[in-house]
């Protein structure tokens, strides 16, 4: 599966169509600050092409979540947060909380974690 789904919020971003503060612009990967953000980093990092979730995209050979979680680990280093520890979070369906079905990665760092997590 390839493409974009025209009701989706992150191919909106990912497009333009829809603004959001942009941290990286890569081929084939996005990052962007969360408007409701849950740490002093916040980021999410999704690939330009819609799945609906990081165990489909896996699932389909696409390679998109190595290079997520390898642009997350960039960014937590230029946020200075790598060095600290950071957290990666995958939302996976409506029990854990996913609201946007768009592949992405939480990148969380700059404050101190709770384990377990909410
Ligand atoms: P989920 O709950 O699906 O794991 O994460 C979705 C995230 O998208 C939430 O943290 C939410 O704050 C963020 N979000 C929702 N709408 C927008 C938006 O329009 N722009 C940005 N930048 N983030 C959004």
């Amino acid at each position: 599966m390839s493409t974009t789904d025209p009701d989706c919020l992150f191919c909106k971003i990912a497009s333009g169509e829809v603004p959001a503060e942009i941290v990286r612009d890569g081929e084939r990967v996005l990052a962007f600050r969360d408007i409701n953000p849950q740490a002093p980093t916040h980021v999410l990092v999704i690939p330009r092409e819609h799945h609906p979730d990081a165990a489909s995209a896996a699932g389909a050979g696409t390679g998109l979540v190595d290079e997520v979680v390898r642009e997350a680990h960039s960014i937590a280093e230029d946020e200075g947060v790598a060095s600290t520890g950071y957290r990666m979070v995958f939302n996976t369906g409506s029990g854990a909380g996913q609201t946007v079905f768009h592949l992405h990665c939480h990148l969380l760092g700059g404050r101190g974690l709770e384990w377990p997590p909410g």
